[in-house]
């Protein structure tokens, strides 16, 4: 189980990032409980586990707690972490599309994937399918 402090630390820390773990309706309800528990934290025995709890019910929010309590992420890397493996629910700024090149050296086609869904392109000037970039960015 979590140490109490750590998880205490992480449920401070995480609280930026719920907006862009979770869908919108469900992100403010967990924000407020999240804030009202930490709010009342102090003298109160048990209220690591119901931030556990509450930030388990999620699979994104509850990976996030793992990456950072179980195998030490900084705070602002896990985001992108988690994004490189699960899909999140929207996909409103710095996303991190996956890039794709056209296999010719001396070609400089370049496409986003930016949904999973997505078939991946020709290049529209040698016909070959674009291939992902494997140095990643
Ligand atoms: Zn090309």
């Amino acid at each position: 189980m979590f140490p109490p402090d750590k998880l205490l630390k992480a449920a401070h820390q995480i609280r930026p990032f719920i907006p862009e773990l979770l869908d919108a309706a469900i992100a403010q309800r967990v924000s407020q409980q999240l804030e009202s528990l930490l709010s009342t934290a102090v003298s109160e025995q048990d209220v690591d586990q119901q931030i556990l709890t509450l930030l388990a019910e999620y699979e994104t929010t509850r990976e996030w707690l793992r990456l950072y309590v179980e195998e030490n992420y900084p705070a602002d890397a896990i985001l992108k972490v988690i994004r490189t493996y699960s899909p999140l629910p929207e996909t409103r700024h710095s996303v991190e599309s996956p890039r794709y090149l056209c296999p010719v050296a001396s070609c400089h086609q370049t496409w986003y994937r930016r949904d999973r869904e997505q078939v991946i392109p020709n290049c529209p000037i040698h016909d070959v399918q674009l291939v992902r970039d494997s140095k990643g960015h």
